[in-house]
């Protein structure tokens, strides 16, 4: 797991990042602490069009289906400026309910996709549980297949086409872990408060603003 603010490699479970001193509490502070309620499909700027709301709700049963202990949530918003969507995304995951699934889904065994129509960054960050399974390579080049899409402002497809891949992805991961190629994955999380993630995002505009380098001067 990546602290989400300086993007070392932390231990699982640690509860303050050894190099930068971050912790869920400095998130707290910014969004706040409290439990967020959350859909599987939160569009909080109206920039899906009901139609493609349905198909990706469609595509989340069935992901659902496949793997009856995971799921995956999507959050389109405009975030404040200088937000940071990986922290945000973070967070985000580790404080949301998400009331219509059951309790055999617990966040650590959640995905989560951040939209971000301010920054035009896109995040995606795993819970504890799936994380060991996917590189930071290959969440990027999944991030980077909507690209076209986003830039295009076709969002409801662009989210479409990631699940699939996602979902395509995962598929051929938990076959390989059946045959033991993963070895065991170690989600023994302490009780510190930092759980789940690991966190990437991309940004899909042609401008050059890199907020890893920018925004972190604290
Ligand atoms: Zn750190």
């Amino acid at each position: 797991m990546k602290c989400p603010r300086c993007v070392q490699e932390l231990h699982n479970g640690i509860g303050q990042c050894p190099h930068c001193g971050f912790s869920l509490a400095y998130l707290d502070a910014q969004f706040g602490e409290d439990a967020v309620v959350l859909e599987r499909l939160t569009d909080a700027v109206d920039c899906i069009q009901p139609e493609m709301q349905q198909r990706i709700e469609d595509a989340l049963d069935q992901f659902e289906k496949q793997f009856p202990q995971l799921f995956i949530a999507i959050y389109a918003g405009a975030l404040p400026e200088l937000t940071d969507i990986r922290q945000f995304a973070f967070w985000l995951l580790n404080r949301a309910t998400v009331p219509s699934l059951d309790n055999s889904r617990p966040n650590e065994n959640g995905a989560l996709f951040v939209l971000d129509l301010n920054s035009m960054s896109v995040s995606m960050t795993l819970g504890y549980f799936i994380e060991p399974y996917f590189s930071d390579h290959e969440l990027l080049t999944l991030l980077r297949q909507g690209h076209p899409d986003l830039q295009s402002g076709d969002y409801g497809s662009a989210l479409l086409g990631i699940l699939g891949n996602f979902s395509k992805l995962l598929k051929g991961k938990s076959k390989a872990a059946r045959k033991g190629q993963y070895g065991g994955s170690s989600s023994n999380s302490s009780a510190s408060a930092v759980h789940r993630s690991s966190a990437d995002q991309t940004q899909f505009t042609g401008k050059a603003l890199n907020r890893e380098t920018t925004a972190q001067t604290l």
